[in-house]
């Protein structure tokens, strides 16, 4: 299916590895334009690089021209990196927010700045950038926002409260805006992924190994063992997921949660 953006132009945030990245690559495949935001330059550039090659090998294939990958090197939480990037790329069609999540914990042990952290990373960050952006989307007649938020959404995990706080605050406020932005043609929604194989992902299994004195790969197997899907989900499934929701044909979805997690969540 042609998703209908060669032409468009995406700032995909959190974007040198993980879900962030997948969702990048997926744009870049489809001919849009892309700006990647990240903290740290190294990698960053590992993933501009990567990016960029595989655009120009599609464009060769489509014959047709490669717009360009760009990066910025900005932590999308401050106020001073939201600006950089604006300044720098004052318009896009496309939006997909994401950063770091917070730490898991015990909500006894959290004090203010925690949740303050915890708020700008995964509510309030996301929000800005919407203000930022929303506007000349209506403006133009055509925007796709989408916000990676997490299955936590609705299913909240103990250990999590910072997340599920911070992200269900997000997820009442987009909620509230998609009704008034998509009669201008443009869309709000978010993407719930449940455990996708990320350094994220891994990082975790291995403090919970530490944890509990047990060997990594019988920590994986335990919790495979729990899953409908018996696997983790790959970042390109997201990455798909994402294109097709800033796609041309996705006009009418909107203000939806779209969980992504191979059936755990036992809802229907
Ligand atoms: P990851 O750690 O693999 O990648 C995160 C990316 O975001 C990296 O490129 C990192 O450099 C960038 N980043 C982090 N903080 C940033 C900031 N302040 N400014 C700019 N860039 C920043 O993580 P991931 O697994 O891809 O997860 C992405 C998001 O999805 C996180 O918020 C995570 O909590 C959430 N999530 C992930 C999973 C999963 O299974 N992987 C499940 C549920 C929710």
């Amino acid at each position: 299916m042609d998703l209908g953006l060669y032409g468009k132009k995406a700032l995909v945030c959190g974007a040198s590895q993980g879900l962030g990245f997948a969702c990048a690559q997926a744009l870049v495949l489809e001919g849009v334009e892309v700006v990647i935001a990240a903290r740290t330059l190294g990698p960053l550039k590992a993933a501009c690089d990567a990016l960029r090659e595989q655009q120009n090998m599609w464009a060769q294939k489509s014959g047709v021209h490669a717009l360009g990958v760009h990066l910025e090197c900005v932590d999308v939480t401050t106020a001073e990196g939201r600006a950089q990037i604006k300044a720098h790329h004052p318009e896009v069609d496309i939006l997909v927010t994401n950063a770091g999540g917070p730490p898991s914990g015990d909500f006894r042990n959290w004090q203010r700045a925690d949740w303050l952290a915890a708020l700008d990373a995964n509510m309030l960050s996301p929000i800005e950038l919407i203000k930022s952006y929303v506007d000349q989307m209506m403006d133009k007649g055509f925007g796709r926002i989408v916000n990676i938020t997490s299955s936590a959404v609705k299913s909240p995990l103990d250990a999590l409260g910072l997340s599920n706080g911070a992200r269900a605050g997000l997820t009442g406020f987009v909620a509230g805006l998609a009704r008034q932005t998509v009669a201008k043609g443009v869309t709000i929604n978010n993407l719930l992924p449940g455990t996708f194989e990320t350094d994220r992902l891994r990082s975790n299994f291995t403090h919970q190994a530490q944890v509990r004195g047990l060997p990594y790969d019988q920590v994986i197997k335990e919790r495979l063992s729990k899953h409908p899907a018996q696997r983790f989900g790959q970042p390109s499934e997201l990455g798909a997921a994402c294109a097709f929701l800033c796609g041309v044909h996705s006009g009418y979805i909107n203000g939806q949660n779209l969980l992504l997690d191979g059936g755990s969540f036992l809802g229907s």
